[in-house]
């Protein structure tokens, strides 16, 4: 036991006790789910140590840092408590594989056990159960999980206060404090034997098949991610990435009733936006040709084939709503004046000067689909039709849309845009089959009716007597088109 001599030395120099044992553990102190920095704060209050000092000693004589522990650290300190408890070691599934990093339709979410277990927010997720008994479970930092797995208990939160407290060393002091907080008795052994299932290996088991999957299971269901045409504005991402975790990625059933609920997602469902019709341009789009595409493609569609597409007659039918709609409306309504963002209503006595609200929506929705209709005359219009013309010239790079007037030099478009004048013109078509224009289609479908949605929730909580405080209306859903196997799939997700 040469190695805690020197435990012994650094604590000896301290608090002068050198003819004692200094090395304290007690065996129950030890479970295998236990979380590692949380396993270390244990072992820093039994003995009294600093965590300068378990770290000195753990690193000297083990090459273990103990404020970034990676897999294999991870798994060497469970081992060594287990040797210190005189237990037998049970290797831990969620430490020794995992599962890699995640693409969750366009949201990176980070699944390595020694990132997740590492504390990096301000909140410790504890279980209020095994805490009674001094225990973290690792699992706890799941974030898809809402209860614990040997409880059936909700996790709770503790906020700490890293005000103090180096970066590198919250992992580890920030469990200190939580110790400190909730078991003030620590380390009195303790004389109630508190509520400890075993039960629970088969959903463990579960959770560790499961997770390790993970990536694998994303691959096949959800594919690769290749643009978001939509972000929603209403959730945190990674908690949207966690709704899809649990809703899509085929999670056992055993785990059901411990992840987070997932009753605010309206729908997930996904649109198959080409059988064979082979959009073989779409694997080397770059950001802008995405974001090019619906609006170059929207103003076609517009000029030439209106009556086809449906997407088109929905923005318009949409409009024809707002315009009757206002037509009737015999309560106040509210007008947004642009330039500094206040909002007047109707009932109001000054001068409404802004833009009436249904106007607002007609606009930004012109503005988003159909470039023709853009003729107001704000300091925005040669912008746009500025960024059309780059949107063109983007979507003639990639091949997928050939120019209509080749010889228009950037000056001349100057000149012509300098006037206002200027009609819309076009200065590309699609270079698609029929067949992939009914795919297009499709799938703009899908994209305007997610943005007449939110504009339709945003208009109603209005009408319902809130006062409007931003525009555009808040997106309500993700849209993401991803490559699964051979097909193109338009991802949508939505919350209410
Ligand atoms: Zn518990
Ligand atoms: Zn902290």
């Amino acid at each position: 036991m040469d190695n805690f001599h020197r435990l012994i030395e650094i604590n000896s120099h301290k608090e002068q006790q050198y003819k004692y044992q200094l090395f304290n553990w007690r065996s129950e102190l030890y479970d295998a789910n236990d979380n590692t920095y949380f396993l270390l704060a244990k072992f820093a209050l039994l003995n009294k140590l600093k965590i300068e000092q378990v770290n000195e000693f753990f690193n000297q004589y083990f090459s273990i840092d103990i404020f970034n522990l990676n897999l294999s650290e991870h798994r060497s300190l469970k081992y060594l408590f287990s040797i210190f408890s005189n237990q037998a070691y049970i290797q831990n599934n969620l430490i020794t594989k995992s599962s890699g990093d995640l693409n969750i339709l366009g949201i990176p979410l980070i699944q390595d056990y020694y990132v997740n277990t590492r504390h990096q927010e301000k909140i410790i997720r504890y279980c209020p159960e095994c805490i009674k008994s001094y225990k973290l479970p690792e699992h706890a930092s799941l974030k898809y999980l809402d209860r614990c797995l040997f409880h059936n208990v909700k996790f709770e939160i503790f906020s700490c206060n890293h005000r103090v407290i180096r970066l590198k060393e919250r992992s580890v002091k920030c469990n200190i404090n939580f110790i400190r907080i909730f078991c003030p008795d620590f380390p009195t052994p303790q004389t109630k034997k508190h509520n400890v299932p075993s039960q629970f290996s088969t959903v463990l088991n579960d959770l560790d098949k499961w997770n390790f999957s993970l990536k694998e299971i994303c691959d096949k269901k959800l594919g690769k991610h290749l643009h978001t045409f939509k972000n929603m504005d209403c959730a945190i991402p990674e908690q949207c990435a966690h709704f899809v975790l649990v809703k899509e990625l085929s999670l056992p059933e055993s785990l059901r009733e411990f992840t987070i609920p997932t009753n605010a997602i309206r729908k997930i469902n996904s649109l198959s936006i080409s059988n064979n019709s082979g959009f073989s341009f779409f694997e080397n789009f770059t950001y802008f040709q995405f974001v090019a595409l619906p609006v170059v493609y929207s103003s076609f569609c517009y000029l030439h084939r209106k009556k086809e597409a449906s997407f088109i007659q929905s923005l318009l039918s949409f409009f024809d709503e707002l315009k009757l709609a206002l037509i009737n409306k015999t309560e106040k309504f509210w007008y947004l004046h642009e330039n500094d963002g206040i909002w007047t209503s109707s009932d109001s006595k000054g001068l409404y000067c802004g833009v009436l609200i249904h106007d607002l929506l007609i606009d930004w929705l012109t503005e988003l689909w159909l470039p023709p209709l853009y003729t107001s005359i704000r300091s925005r219009r040669l912008q746009y039709f500025n960024n059309f013309h780059l949107m063109n010239e983007d979507l003639v790079k990639s091949a997928s849309f050939i120019p209509v007037k080749s010889n228009i030099s950037e000056n001349k478009i100057d000149t012509l845009f300098s006037f206002n004048r200027v009609k819309f013109q076009e200065f590309a078509i699609p270079n698609f089959s029929s067949e992939q224009m009914l795919a297009l289609d499709s799938m703009c479908d899908e994209l305007v009716k997610s943005y007449i949605h939110d504009a339709r929730v945003w208009l109603n909580r209005i009408e319902c007597g809130e006062k409007p405080d931003h525009f555009p209306p808040r997106s309500r859903a993700l849209l993401s088109l991803q490559k699964v196997q051979n097909q193109y799939r338009l991802f949508n997700i939505q919350i209410d």
